[in-house]
């Protein structure tokens, strides 16, 4: 009966959140299903038409390789010191709260590396070369609501959870459903675009989200 029930609620769960990714958001819908990085975009000739492209809670285009320089210089906003790290103030309030959510979980959200300025963004391309760093005044790491994530490779439960909840906090992996075959997928990268935008970038990439989801929680079990 248990077990019935559980199953209820996920076909349920699953149910109401493809009702919702409705027509509505499908209009918003990106034609471009590729790797629009800078690099795909320039070798491709990626045309990027600006109808296409979605915005964040600070205007700021989801997917597309703008030149971000350091935003926080334009915008003005407050961010916040964490360790040797920073967050814009609406990322980190997002994060503390998405964090103690996953801790109650028994999941360890913990920042590898958040904001970049560009020369440090510089040294990391030199180091690394383009497959592995966005060019310096594009990366989103620029941006001070992007963090690189411990541990959270592709095949963790600390990524089954990001996938299943971090959307709800306004985090997505803008870095992990690209098609490109010489850009790696980042399952560790994940930025904050507010609730609106995640939720639009959620709907996106239903299917794929749905593939992930699936695939870890055949090894990890339901979360
Ligand atoms: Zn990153």
């Amino acid at each position: 009966m248990r077990y019935f029930f559980h199953l209820l609620l996920f076909f349920v769960s699953t149910h109401s959140f493809a009702q919702e990714c409705d027509d509505q958001i499908k209009k918003k819908h990106w034609n471009y299903r590729v790797n629009l990085s800078t690099f795909i975009a320039i070798k491709e000739g990626v045309d990027i038409n600006p109808k296409y492209i979605y915005y964040d809670f600070m205007d700021l285009p989801i997917g597309v390789p703008f030149n971000y320089l350091d935003y926080i210089n334009i915008k003005g906003y407050k961010y916040v010191d964490i360790d040797k790290n920073k967050l814009l103030e609406p990322a980190f309030h997002s994060y503390q709260e998405m964090r103690s959510k996953a801790l109650r979980d028994g999941i360890n959200i913990n920042i590898r590396s958040s904001y970049r300025n560009k020369s440090t963004q510089e040294y990391v391309f030199h180091k690394h070369g383009p497959k592995v760093a966005e060019n310096p005044g594009y990366s989103e790491h620029h941006l001070l609501t992007t963090m690189d994530i411990h541990y959270c490779g592709e095949n963790t439960k600390l990524f089954l959870w990001m996938l299943k909840y971090g959307a709800d906090y306004g985090w997505i992996p803008t870095y992990f459903f690209r098609t490109g075959s010489y850009i790696r997928k980042e399952s560790w990268h994940w930025r904050y675009v507010g609730a609106d935008a995640a939720y639009w970038f959620r709907c996106t990439w239903n299917y794929q989200y749905q593939s992930e989801i699936n695939r870890l929680q055949a090894v990890f079990g339901h979360i």
